[in-house]
């Protein structure tokens, strides 16, 4: 699953819970009014658009001198209909206007339903942007998967988080994994006639009976279903979840065969199941070396056989698997960057321990890493980077074979919010990551002779971790933060405001870990956790290439000494 849903889901969600705060219809998935909604503080447009019968594409924007400003549309507007047909989503928008004449039909600013002819030239664009991407309800999915990550969250998350979307648009428009098994005969239709194509599609296991049991009664009507888009030429990514003892050896091997024999497949991820630590029934997956290994040499000869027929591996196992497979050689054993191609699977941790390596590896190359060192060391500063543990045994021993050793210091913070085997960056909490970097400035400040020489840091969450320097670090509670509203970074994140961090260390959180709303997973934001940490944090990028600077240009502000 995407770490966090899209704007779509969002709405989804706030619409099934009866949230008013997105009042009115359109992208929210229905064009009904919601339970919550307070009718009376609708727009006219919005009180339109929620009794219209059908779907409606709210409009976020017009283009200045487009065909839709010259035909008077602006921004809090409806479409309701292209030549007479609804327009569910922007697949239909984009199959609906294709052509250089359309006739619109639109609720105006007034509530007032109507239909104008637009024209373009040829090239032109219409001028619209839309607000989401489905305009009718999001597919929920009908499955009752024994992995379902969403099923094992804790009480009380957002609604957006536990919304179990299973909508083919979603897979094709914003790479969510679909089952297929809701999928009805004009759905079907419609893929193959728009040739919504490719879609992801979760595949788990090609043996009926045991897909049935991993995903439930309907499990075989989507496997039908894929198979007859696939062999009406709609191509699919697939995945699989792999759980030790159940879809994993000789099934694995069958369920590769099968999607191997199907060239519309373009490719098959494998991840490891996942669990928390708030359900009773999943205990382990494939956190040893032994049982790690066995998946990569399972898929071995399939990807030995595809880069001799197919230009490249096809199947991949997610980055997880290596890592526990080889943990700190992990550099040396991860495929090359040349296998991952245009890493399109990088949101589903597949890829990402290369590109880092490789980014990392260059910024050593290019000096960019002395650089960093440098900065940070002229000011007697430790960068610490916020990861999660699964990151922990390769990352370490990277940076302490670099020009960073002791100066980029990662501070790795166990899952404890979500508990089980959670460990990797992108589904770190803000309880989590403020109570560990408030372990780490009560530690004892290092004496004065390892001044200068600052000490390495063991890696822990916590009470593992060892003491380092930070000459000011028992005077925390004096720095009551209070950051700066409007000193914002260029992402939009609250800067650390010189003298408000501990002296000698600059918190860093990797941007992964905010949605685009700027809250963690348990809903805190930098400022909670700056409130809760007792220190302030800065929010850099994930990428070395990109965080490195980011780091110096943090460092060179900084007026400690
Ligand atoms: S398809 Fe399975 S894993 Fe996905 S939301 Fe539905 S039950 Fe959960």
């Amino acid at each position: 699953m995407a770490t966090y849903p899209g704007k779509d889901i969002e709405r989804a969600a706030q619409a099934a819970c009866g949230s008013a705060s997105d009042a009115g219809a359109g992208a929210s998935g229905s064009s009904e009014p919601c339970a919550g909604c307070d009718a009376a503080a609708l727009t006219p447009a919005q009180a339109a658009a929620a009794a219209w019968d059908g779907p409606v594409a709210p409009i976020a924007a017009v283009e200045p001198e487009s065909p839709a400003d010259d035909a008077g549309f602006t921004a809090g507007c409806y479409l309701t209909t292209v030549d007479g047909q609804p327009v569910r989503d922007i697949i239909d928008w984009r199959w609906l206007a294709a052509e250089d004449a359309i006739a619109v039909g639109y609720i105006d600013q007034d509530g007032e339903a109507g239909e104008v002819e637009l024209e373009r030239e040829a090239g032109e664009r219409w001028g619209f942007e839309f607000d989401g991407v489905l305009f009718d309800k999001v597919k929920l999915c009908r499955n009752a998967c024994v992995f379902c990550f969403m099923r094992q969250l804790p009480e009380g998350v957002r609604p957006s988080l536990v919304l179990r979307d299973d909508d083919f648009r979603l897979s094709f428009l914003s790479g969510t994994f679909v089952t297929l098994t809701n999928l009805r005969p004009e759905d079907e239709a419609r893929i193959i006639e728009q040739h919504i194509s490719p879609l992801r599609v979760s595949l788990h296991a090609s043996n009926p009976e045991l897909r049935r049991s991993m995903i439930g009664r309907h499990a075989q009507h989507g496997l039908d279903a894929l198979d007859r888009l696939l062999a009406a030429g709609i191509q699919a990514h697939a995945q699989i979840v792999l759980m030790p003892g159940v879809n994993d050896g000789e099934a694995l091997r069958e369920t590769l065969e099968w999607a191997w024999a199907r060239p519309n497949i373009q490719n098959v991820g494998i991840v490891p199941l996942g669990f928390t630590k708030h359900q009773t029934a999943l205990h382990e997956s494939f956190t040893g070396p032994e049982a790690a290994c066995g998946v990569i040499e399972v898929i071995a000869p399939f990807q030995e056989r595809a880069r001799a027929e197919r230009g490249g591996p096809w199947v991949f196992a997610a980055d997880e698997f290596y890592v526990n497979a080889f943990g700190a050689e992990t550099p040396a054993h991860i495929p090359p960057a040349s296998d991952y191609g245009d890493y399109e699977m990088f949101e589903d941790g597949i890829g990402i321990v290369r590109s880092y390596v490789d980014e990392f590896d260059e910024a050593v190359a290019s000096g960019l890493a002395a650089r960093a060192a440098d900065a940070l060391a002229s000011r007697n500063l430790q960068a610490r980077y916020i990861i999660g543990e699964a990151m922990q045994p390769f990352l370490d021993a990277m940076i302490e074979r670099s020009p960073l050793a002791d100066r980029l210091v990662p501070l790795t913070v166990g899952n404890d919010y979500f508990g089980g085997n959670v460990n990797v960056t992108g589904l770190l909490c803000g309880c989590d990551i403020a109570a560990a970097i408030k372990a780490e400035i009560g530690k004892e400040p290092v004496s004065s002779e390892e001044e200068g020489s600052l000490p390495k840091v063991e890696q822990g969450t916590g009470s593992g971790c060892s003491d380092r320097a930070s000459s000011a670090a028992t005077e925390t509670a004096q720095w009551a933060v209070s950051p700066s509203e409007d000193c914002l970074s260029e992402s939009g994140y609250p800067e650390p405001v010189p003298g408000q961090a501990p002296e000698g260390e600059l918190f860093l959180i990797p941007s992964v870990i905010f949605n685009d709303d700027g809250i963690t997973l348990d809903d805190m934001t930098v400022q909670d956790i700056e409130n809760a940490a007792g220190a302030a944090v800065c929010v850099v990028s994930c990428n070395p290439l990109d965080y490195l600077p980011e780091i110096i240009a943090l460092a060179e502000r900084e007026n400690v000494s």
